[in-house]
Parts: C-alpha cells; structure tokens; sequence
C-alpha cells in the first residue's frame, strides 16, 4: 500500500471537519475523492501534505507514519499537492515557477531533466517560459501549477480540483494530461467536484459527505450507482 489514512479525525476550531477517514491509495493507481462543497475533500487533501493538525488517526506513506510531519519533509517523501485555485506566482515567470517546484532538490542534472520533460509534456509552457504567469489563460496556469508539481519529482501526486474555473474542452485536456502522467508512473490522488470526469478515469473512488466516506469502489461501479448519479452525477 502506498498512502494509508486510519481513522483520521481533523478540527478548524469547534468545526470537526474530518470524522474518521479512512483510505487507501495503491501504488499506480488515480483515487478519486468526490462530495459535495464542504464534504472535507480540499482538508483530507491538505492534512496529507502537513498543514493541519491531525488530532486522531494517522497517515501512513510507504509504510512510514508521516502524520506529524512538516510539510517540507513530506514533499521530500515524494508527495505533492497541486492546490485548489492553482495558485501560481503572477508576478514570477513560467520557468521561475516551475524551477520553484524544486527548491527542496539539489540534483541539477535530475532537475534539469525534469525540466525537460514537463515541457515536452506542455509544449506551450516552454513557448512561454519567460512570460509572466499571471498572463497565462486559466488552462495555462493549470498546466503549470502541475508542471511546478511534476518538478518536486513526486511519487504521489495530490491534485484539488484540476478542473475548477475552466471551460469543458480544456477540463478534456487536463484529465488527458492526468491519465498520462499515471501511465508514466505517478499515482494520483484527486478531488474533484466534477464527479463525472473524475470517475472516468479513476480506478477506485471515495464519496465523502460531510466529514465521512459514505461510499466507495471501483470507479466504474460508483458511477453506475443510484446514489451516486443522483447526488453527483445529475441524474
Ligand atoms: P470545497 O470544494 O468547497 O473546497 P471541500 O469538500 O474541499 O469543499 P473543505 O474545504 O475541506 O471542503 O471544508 C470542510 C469543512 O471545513 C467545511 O465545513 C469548511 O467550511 C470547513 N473549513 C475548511 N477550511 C477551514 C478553515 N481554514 N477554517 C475553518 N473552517 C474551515
């Protein structure tokens, strides 16, 4: 098992935003976390990368407890986010924001190589290197937001909500791009709101309502459950 959760339990405040998850991810596999706004999913996804405090519960990476680790350590580990909202420096440029990614590696050759490869993967993002980030159009800063998080070399990556704001032919792109980047080898753990897409390239999936997994399985069996096509897949 790659990435285990066990009975986590997380609070903002008085607010018990997590009431026991528990999950796994296989090494090689895309995961989906699907529910509704506020079900837990951005916090389950920010609770791996250490920025909350776990108050029960723990997370288990390669068999290692990394539940009250910082965050640099565990983007060390080889696990990274690609946050809610992107989240790109607009005022640094395509390649400064990409070589941030790597901040915490100091093997030039292996980032230079990496570098490589996310341009090939995203040909327009070597076109625009040296443009500012914040000039780039929404599906742009999506392809760099997962570009700066190819460059920490992960071997788990967390994405939140890699569809949000953006127009369906790019959403088409970017899960195209998501499944590829699984056949390369990078597992994925990916929260979407749109159940739909999300289901359909996911090998397994989790429903989460209001703090706890209601429902999970196959992908394809949860997109062919009642319950699931009535609550997140429009019926
Ligand atoms: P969304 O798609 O809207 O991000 P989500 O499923 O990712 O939804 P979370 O953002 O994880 O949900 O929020 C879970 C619960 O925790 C919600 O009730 C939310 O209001 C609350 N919450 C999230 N972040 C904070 C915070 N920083 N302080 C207080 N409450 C928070």
């Amino acid at each position: 098992m790659m990435l285990e959760l066990k009975d986590l339990h997380v609070y903002y405040g008085a607010i018990h935003a997590l009431q026991g998850i528990s999950l796994k991810v296989e090494e090689g596999e895309i995961v989906t976390l699907i529910g509704a706004n506020g079900a837990g999913k951005s916090t389950t996804l920010n609770t791996i990368s250490g920025l909350n405090r776990v108050q029960n519960g723990s997370i288990i990476f390669n068999g290692k407890d990394i539940t009250r680790m910082s965050p640099p350590d565990i983007v060390k580990l080889g696990i990274c986010q690609v946050p809610e909202g992107r989240r790109i420096f607009p005022n640094m440029t395509v390649l400064e924001n990409l070589e941030l990614g790597a901040y915490l590696r100091s093997d030039k050759e292996g980032i230079k190589k990496d570098l490589e490869d996310v341009y090939r993967r995203f040909p327009r993002l070597l076109e625009r290197k040296g443009q500012l980030a914040g000039t780039l159009s929404g599906g742009e800063q999506q392809m760099l937001a997962i570009g700066r998080a190819l460059m920490s070399r992960p071997r788990l990556l967390l994405m939140d909500e890699p569809s949000m704001g953006l127009a369906p032919i790019i959403v088409k792109d970017i899960f195209n791009i998501i499944k590829e980047i699984n056949q390369s080898g990078t597992t994925i753990l990916l929260v979407e709101q749109n159940a739909r897409m999300a289901l359909s390239i996911a090998h397994r999936g989790y429903v989460l309502e209001t703090g706890r997994i209601t429902l999970e399985g196959p992908a394809k069996e949860l997109a062919d459950n009642p319950q699931v096509q009535k609550a997140y897949l429009g019926g």
